[in-house]
């Protein structure tokens, strides 16, 4: 075995390959860009290495600096992860010329896979089945345009260099066929700089399933099994599982037994996912199912295969890179209950699953499960990589039990400082298709809105944001928990009214405080009561109308996040009564009240402006942050620009001074 190898990635996988190596004896050195000088899997290696600038292109995608990093660590091995190199043949090429050992397959098994059209060539000529189509050479309109009517409508335009869903394209009619063709193309050519496509038929109602599979160098190829990836979001997948819901014993061994020979007919070894496409229009049925393409790598979603065959597939990856054969025989393989994998992302599923910066000030995910991630709270989510923070992985004896459990784990991960879909994923396990096993691609599509957005903070949550606003949420100076309210009972009948900004609009709350630990909590007309009793940490325990409920309330500066009931909110506090609106804007100046990513700026240095004109347009927290001119003046600077991840205070616009108006 290997005393040291080289982990050619970062995020969550890269943390992931150092615990197995770690387990099996072996040294790790990680490599990072500039941006990751300070990321978890840095700390997790026992070396580490600078390869280049935050871009990737620089740095993860940098050949030459990373086998130079291996060769000076004294590595022996290289082991890609996945996305990055780990699918590029000529990066196998120069890990193999610099005498070192590429954990994966050969550089010639990823090029036969690497074009979707000539991996459907070949496996047709392996005898698996692929989707009905055109994937030959020729690619003018008129051509293909005939292709598709041949094929029958609709039908899909695909990217042959194509990965992640990019330059695909759906085509419902002839009279459509033309324009998509040619921006597919144009989105293949500036994504992989290949436009050639191949047209398939688009199966009606489809499922994803995919079968794992695993060579060794001695000639020996297996399957672990299916996992079906059919929740998807624009051909992403979202949520994993394994097994599939509804297949057979004949139908897995058939799967199974031609992702066998897909592998065999390549000589394949190591970590293979062969995916295919099934026609699930009159249910799951063996002479349905075709190759889709091959993912040469490790997969994303490879830990509930793990979860429901008790194998280790990092492990299973270094043995047979160093030489060993497999560790077990098809026969000796089994499946054990049904596991699930969730991707919580920095994304915000209401807008299009725009991908989502920020700190993550909160972070804080459950026990009980498995957590694979590559971050940690106080990091920041750069736009640099993939916003992926955590895939939440359940195992259970049966798959109600494991989806209760995902769902539930989904509902206690607290994550706070930037915008991520785990309010999305929880509402996806509660969908009554996706519990029954009725899955297929386009579940997720015709969900509808419902799915997509979080729903509003209730009234509790509110009033939970205005007293953490007030300070009285924050930690108690001394021992007694109740130090924290003393200050608010001094207060007698008073009232103080804070504003906060939830979702781009602002709320007014008044709070007063009738009397020891009892709040009143005035928004928009309804009156909230509540008596708070301090728990441990940021937790507290309030009980509205005889009713105890638990909450955990976080402050970041200006930034509050609310966890209440399953859900997370985020408030930013804008201002206090007879101070409103300088809070955030002092006078002269605009600043950032929380650190965020700049979106829009609307004037220029000279520009006059009004007092309320929306000037800066700030993504932080959960939400669009609008700051308005503090009064009537002419802008004297704006050091910032579109695009810009400001800190929190970070000056963003500058009025000239009063006299000089
Ligand atoms: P999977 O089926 O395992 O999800 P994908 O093709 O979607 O496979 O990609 C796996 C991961 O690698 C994703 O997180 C994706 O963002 C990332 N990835 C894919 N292609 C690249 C690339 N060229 N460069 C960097 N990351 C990539
Ligand atoms: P990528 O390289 O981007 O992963 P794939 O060929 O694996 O591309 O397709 C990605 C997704 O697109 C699939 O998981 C499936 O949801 C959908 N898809 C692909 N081919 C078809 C098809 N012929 N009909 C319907 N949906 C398809
Ligand atoms: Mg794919």
């Amino acid at each position: 075995m290997f005393r040291k190898i080289l982990i050619a990635n970062r995020g969550e996988i890269a943390c992931r390959v150092v615990r197995t190596a770690r387990r099996m004896g072996i040294a790790t050195v990680a490599v990072h860009s500039d941006a990751d000088r300070d990321a978890l899997h840095v700390g997790m290696a026992d070396e580490a290495v600078r390869i280049g600038p935050a871009e990737a292109a620089k740095s993860y995608l940098n050949i030459p600096a990373i086998v130079a990093a291996a060769r000076a660590s004294g590595a022996e091995a290289v082991h890609p992860g996945y996305g990055f190199l780990s699918e590029n043949p000529d990066f196998v090429e120069a890990v193999e010329a610099a005498g070192l050992v590429f954990i994966g397959p050969s550089a010639n098994a990823i090029r036969a896979m690497g074009l979707k059209d000539a991996a459907k060539a070949l496996m047709e000529k392996a005898g698996v089945p692929v989707v009905p189509g055109y994937h030959g050479e020729r690619q003018d309109d008129a051509f293909l345009g005939g292709e598709a009517d041949a094929i029958g409508y609709p039908v899909l335009i695909k990217a042959r260099a194509g990965g992640g869903g990019k330059g695909m394209r759906r085509v419902d009619r002839p009279a459509d066929f033309a324009a998509a063709l040619e921006s597919a193309r144009r989105e293949a050519e500036s994504a992989f700089g290949d436009g050639r496509v191949l047209v398939e038929k688009y199966m009606a109602k489809p499922r994803h399933i995919e079968v794992q599979v695993f060579g060794d160098g001695h000639g020996n190829v297996v399957h672990l099994f299916e996992r079906d990836c059919s929740l998807q979001r624009r051909h992403q997948k979202v949520i994993e599982e394994a097994p599939a819901p509804g297949m057979t014993a004949e139908m897995r061994a058939a799967m199974g037994a031609a992702a066998v020979r897909a592998a065999a007919a390549i000589g394949y070894s190591g970590a293979g996912t062969v995916e295919f496409i099934a026609d699930v229009s009159e249910g799951l049925r063996q002479d349905r199912f075709y190759f889709m393409e091959m993912n040469t790598r490790l997969q994303v979603e490879h830990p509930v295969t793990e979860a429901i065959t008790g194998l280790d597939l990092v492990e299973w990856q270094l043995r047979v890179a160093a030489g060993e054969p497999l560790p077990k025989r098809q026969e000796e393989l089994a499946i054990d209950g049904w596991a699930f994998e969730a991707r919580l992302y920095a994304e915000n599923p209401a807008r299009d699953f725009l991908p989502a910066t920020g700190r993550l000030s909160v972070f804080d995910l459950p026990d009980g499960v498995r957590i694979d991630s590559g971050v940690r709270a106080g990091d920041t989510i750069t736009p640099y990589y993939d916003p992926m923070i955590a895939k939440v992985i359940t195992h259970g004896r049966s798959r109600a039990d494991a989806l209760a459990k995902l769902e539930g784990a989904l509902e206690r991960c607290r994550v706070g400082g930037l915008t991520t879909n785990a309010g999305f994923l929880a509402r996806l396990c509660r969908l009554p298709a996706f519990a029954a096993g009725d899955v297929d691609t386009g579940l997720i599509g015709r969900a509808g809105e419902g799915l997509l957005a979080d729903p509003g903070p209730s009234e509790e949550a509110f009033a939970l944001a205005a007293l953490s606003a007030l300070g009285f949420l924050d930690a108690p100076a001394g021992p007694d928990p109740w130090d924290r309210l003393r200050g608010f009972r001094l207060w007698g009948e008073a009232a103080k009214t804070v504003f906060l900004d939830h979702a781009g609009a602002e709320h007014a709350l008044r709070v007063t405080v009738p009397g020891g630990e009892r709040f009143r909590i005035e928004h928009d007309g309804i009156a909230t009561e509540m008596r708070l009793q301090p728990a441990d940490g940021r937790s507290v325990r309030m009980d509205v109308d005889g009713h105890a409920l638990a909450a955990s309330v976080h402050r970041d500066g200006a930034a509050i996040t609310v966890f209440f009931g399953g859900h997370s909110h985020a408030f930013a506090i804008t201002g206090e009564a007879g101070h409103h609106g300088e809070a955030a804007a002092g006078g002269d100046r605009l600043s950032a009240p929380m650190p965020g990513l700049v979106r829009i700026v609307k004037a220029e240095p000279g520009a006059r402006v009004a007092k309320g004109e929306a000037l800066v347009t700030m993504e932080a927290m959960k939400m669009e942050l609008v700051l308005a001119a503090p009064r009537d003046g002419v802008v004297a600077a704006v050091p910032v620009a579109v695009g810009d991840q400001v800190a929190e205070g970070a000056l963003l616009l500058s009025l000239e001074p009063e006299e000089a108006v």
